[in-house]
């Protein structure tokens, strides 16, 4: 099976050219913000951008692309304002993706910032319950996070109770940024199949849409959130050929999110995982 692998890429200059910049480095797939990462406008889409992009993923046999919320986007937070911003961000890229081929949308969960995580979970729930409909091509997915100050979905818990409590479960999924994983203290490194048990208990594994696959620049359990590239970090690579050649993760879609100097790099980190993929059919 091809690995289902791309980095996170910027719309800047359209998803015409998103789609170029991902084939260049080797991916059949893409990471993209759905608007400023760190503010709030967006630009009316181009039809004929986005036809551009059709046509590159039908003639690169791509994956499912993922869209990323801005991390202003906050469900849990204790001010209506900032819940305001998230209901209507939330919305609005839901209804902006029914017309881009991309059926992933990822988002923080939130911070619950001292309110506890019983009532973060309720307050991202009323956004989810009230926002997403039945008939959505997409699905929203949760991404578990480090653990820094008060981050809801720090735990697999926390995601199966997320979804638990959702109107459209169908349509809500995980993305499991690795990262992340391992500073909020899921030891990948030493025990992925353990971990992998663990989160298809507790959440299921049919429920894991997405991967995010980062080293980490801080150790184990550390709930910090510092990406590293592959390889040069606490997570180490060994970690990332096992997760791209483990069966319970054959077909799923990787993105990377790691820093590199120059976007062209990507094509290093890509092949890379591709070889490992290959070895070991
Ligand atoms: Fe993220
Ligand atoms: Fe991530
Ligand atoms: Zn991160």
């Amino acid at each position: 099976m091809t690995l289902t692998i791309g980095p996170h890429v910027s719309i800047a200059r359209g998803y015409t050219q998103a789609g170029k910049d991902a084939v260049s480095v080797g991916a059949n797939t893409f990471q993209f913000f759905t608007r400023n990462p760190r503010g709030g406008s967006v630009k009316a889409l181009d039809p004929k951008d986005v036809e551009g992009l059709r046509q590159i993923m039908t003639a690169h046999a791509f994956g499912p692309l993922l869209a990323h919320a801005p991390y202003t986007l906050n469900m849990a937070s204790a001010t209506e304002k900032t819940r305001d911003f998230a209901r209507q961000a939330f919305r609005e890229d839901l209804k902006r993706l029914e017309q881009l081929p991309c059926s992933l949308y990822n988002f923080h969960p939130g911070s619950h910032v001292g309110q506890g995580s019983e009532t973060g979970i309720h307050l991202i729930l009323d956004i989810l319950n009230s926002q997403m409909w039945e008939e959505q091509q997409t699905t929203v997915l949760l991404e578990a996070m480090a653990g820094k100050g008060s981050e809801v979905g720090r735990n697999f818990g926390e995601l199966a109770a997320i979804i638990g409590g959702a109107r459209f479960p169908e349509h809500v999924g995980v993305c499991l940024d690795t990262c992340h994983l391992f500073s909020a203290g899921y030891d990948i490194a030493g025990d992925l199949d353990g971990v992998l048990e663990d989160f298809d208990r507790q959440v299921g594994l049919d429920k894991l849409k997405a991967l995010h696959l980062n080293d980490s620049m801080t150790p184990f359990e550390s709930h910090k959130d510092r990406h590293e590239k592959l390889g040069q970090g606490s997570i180490g690579m060994e970690a990332f050929q096992a997760i791209v050649t483990h069966p319970a993760l054959a077909g799923k879609p990787f993105f990377l999110e790691t820093p590199q100097k120059a976007f062209g790099d990507y094509a290093l980190e890509i092949q890379k995982l591709r070889d490992f993929s290959k070895n070991t059919v």
